[in-house]
């Protein structure tokens, strides 16, 4: 059974990693995907191909979703382009490791705005289509490190954090207009943002996952579909961890 049928989502980021996990999964289930990404044209190009043989719409954008104004241009070719938008989800994120000690101020700056205020741009550039239909979903991708902090990452922290305490304020403004805001808290997922650690430390993370492995795109993927259908249609304001038990 497909679950997402004629609805269009929204995904920031997904020419690679978790973003483009989330895209072949939604379109798998007959969502028409429109999609950012900030520099890799050439895997952009390669995702729509590959999405192709689901035979839904799909469009990539290079929009920065930490600018205000993109955001809102972006947005508007979007309902151009598809009509309507169904879900969105806030994927695009950055990581600027260092201890405070040497983190510098735009590293704090630059990771505040493209993983935190981003989601303020893109849930203001989008709530008028989803009042108008009485109908959202918002998905944002936070991190379990905005739940228990991490050595090296209090700008990513903050920017995680940040996000959960919005996106339960923007639930109870917009519950009653059946929007639904919901976050997603992945743990320890194998993308080009974890291949930068070098394997000592990823041995780690994974000897302290009750599952024994790193999580996958698909595995954060599957929990993203679930929010953006029907199936979760009485869920909001909750951040639902996809981390192999690791925070338990
Ligand atoms: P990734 O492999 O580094 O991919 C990041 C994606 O975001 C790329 O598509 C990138 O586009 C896009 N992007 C970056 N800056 C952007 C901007 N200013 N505007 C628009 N798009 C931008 O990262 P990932 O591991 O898939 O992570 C995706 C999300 O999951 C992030 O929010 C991250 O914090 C979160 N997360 C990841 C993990 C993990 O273990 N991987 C764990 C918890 C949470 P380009 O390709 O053009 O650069």
């Amino acid at each position: 059974m497909k679950l997402l049928e004629n609805k269009t989502v929204i995904i920031t980021g997904a020419s690679r990693g978790i973003g483009k996990g989330i895209a072949l999964v939604l379109a798998s289930h007959g969502a028409n995907i429109a999609f950012t990404y900030s520099k890799s044209v050439d895997s952009a190009n390669d995702l729509i191909k590959e999405m192709s043989k689901f035979d839904v719409n799909c469009k990539a954008y290079q929009s920065d979703a930490a600018s205000f104004e993109d955001s809102q241009k972006f947005v508007d070719q979007v309902i151009e382009d598809f009509g309507t938008i169904d879900v969105l989800i806030n994927n695009a994120g950055i990581t600027k490791d260092n201890l405070l000690m040497r983190m510098n101020e735009d590293d704090f700056d630059k990771v505040i705005e493209v993983n935190l205020k981003s989601v303020f741009n893109m849930v203001k550039a989008t709530q008028r289509t989803f009042l108008k239909n009485r109908s959202g979903s918002i998905i944002n991708i936070s991190s379990i490190v905005g739940i228990k902090g991490n050595a090296g990452q209090s700008n990513y922290a903050a920017s995680k954090a940040g996000i959960i305490g919005f996106s339960k304020s923007i639930a109870l403004e917009l519950g009653s207009r059946n929007i639904r805001s919901n976050v997603v808290a992945p743990g320890f997922i194998q993308t080009e943002m974890t291949d930068k650690l070098n394997q000592e430390v990823v041995n780690q993370w994974i000897s302290g996952i009750p599952l024994k492995r790193g999580g996958t795109p698909t595995d954060v993927a599957n929990l993203c579909l679930f929010l953006s259908s029907d199936l979760s249609s009485f869920i909001t304001g909750q951040v639902i961890n996809v981390d192999g038990g690791m925070l338990t």
